[in-house]
């Protein structure tokens, strides 16, 4: 049986990934400091696997702290999601960033480095692409970046490159997520966002169970069919599925290889609107205001290259990660807090 290391592991994506693993047979070790999760998230996908996760409650910039991980577990590949993901708070706290998301990284892989383990999946973003000369976006268009959040993103890319030519042993995946929504079917992992969510889905669900008093829509005047911005939102299971694709690749023997991880499908502010407020059940109370800084009008993924290499294909329609996203929010209006 294959170990996985999964750093972030019981954050958003992370914790869906672990669910993903530990059903096609992977054993999984967890390191998160919990900054931006619950532990309680690991606890739930254990009983969702019927699986132990081997958690290290450790920060990833701790070079002491994450070399027990490395010694006390015989790693086979590493998925490294950790990382702070916030771009309006990067944009006021780069030091945060750059120290958070490129030291965890740097000890990463010279922990990699030192004990042989030559695989890893990377958690990079469509945030590369910056503001796309057209869309759909493929792998190879120009990368642009325009906040210190990007800006981390595109020097790990930088970093792993680099390390690839230096070490061919290396098999590195480097994983461009779009828009993730929805959470799992089952309603008990889901997304648990700090404070007011900044993200379009969460805070959909949050006025829907009267935590905020209405939307605001950041611009109608975008050059799009109904002028909001598109987007490609991807179901989180989906995503987390792409994960396990790519681990195959990996193990195959890749080099180095770069994946979107999307639909190929894009959606306006008020698709996704209309497609919660038809889960839900009633209307969303929202009103137009501002452009939000740093927003492209359009943004979304040729999803070839994933379906031609990693045979991946986003199987969940919008109506299914609306009503997968209200189902998680109804069924925990206050996250991991209400265990
Ligand atoms: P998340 O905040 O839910 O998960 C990140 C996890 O990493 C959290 O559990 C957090 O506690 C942990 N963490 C952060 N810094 C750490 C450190 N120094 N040491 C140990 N643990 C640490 O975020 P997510 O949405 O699951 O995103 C996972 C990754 O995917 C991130 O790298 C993010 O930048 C990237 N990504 C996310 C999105 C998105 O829309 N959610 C899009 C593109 C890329
Ligand atoms: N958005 C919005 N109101 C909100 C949050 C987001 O209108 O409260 C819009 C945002 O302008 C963007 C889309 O929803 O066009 C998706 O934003 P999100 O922050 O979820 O993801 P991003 O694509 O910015 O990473």
């Amino acid at each position: 049986m294959k170990t996985i290391l999964v750093t972030g592991g019981a954050g958003y994506i992370g914790s869906h990934t672990v669910l993903a693993l530990l059903e096609k047979g992977y054993s999984v070790v967890v390191i998160d400091n919990f900054s931006n999760s619950n532990v309680e998230a690991l606890h739930r996908v254990e009983k969702l696997a019927g699986k132990q996760v081997k958690i290290y409650p450790y920060d990833c910039c701790n070079k002491e702290d994450f070399e027990k991980v490395f010694k006390e577990n015989k790693i086979d590949a590493v998925i490294h999601f950790a990382g702070l993901k916030a771009v309006g708070e990067s944009v006021a706290l780069p030091l945060r960033y750059y120290n958070n998301n490129i030291i965890s990284t740097i000890n990463l892989l010279n922990l990699m480095c030192k004990y042989e383990v030559y695989n890893i999946a990377f958690s990079s973003s469509a945030t590369v692409y910056g503001d796309p000369k057209s869309v759909p976006i493929y792998e190879n268009f120009d990368l642009h970046v325009s906040s210190p959040y990007g800006r981390t993103k595109l020097i790990i890319e930088d970093m792993l490159r680099d390390l690839s030519v230096a070490n061919p042993k290396f098999n590195i995946a480097l994983l461009r997520y779009f828009n993730p929504i929805g959470a799992h079917p089952s309603g008990f992992i889901g997304e648990n966002p700090n404070g007011i969510p900044n993200n379009l889905v969460p805070y959909i669900t949050q006025v829907a169970i009267g935590r905020l008093k209405e939307l605001g829509i950041f611009g109608n005047d975008y050059p799009t069919p109904d002028g909001t911005c598109i987007r490609d939102y991807i179901h989180i299971c989906d995503l987390a599925e792409g994960h396990v694709l790519a681990l195959n690749k990996i193990f195959s023997g890749c080099g180095l290889v770069t994946y979107n991880l999307g639909t190929g499908k894009g959606y306006s502010v008020l698709d996704v609107l209309h497609a919660m407020e038809k889960a839900i059940g009633k209307p969303i109370p929202y009103s137009f205001k501002p452009r939000r800084a740093g927003d492209i009008p359009a943004c979304y993924a040729s999803p070839e290259k994933a379906f031609e290499e990693l045979g991946f294909k986003a199987k969940y329609t919008i109506d299914e990660m609306a009503r997968d996203s209200w189902n998680w929010q109804k069924n925990n209006p206050n996250g991991y807090e209400n265990k």
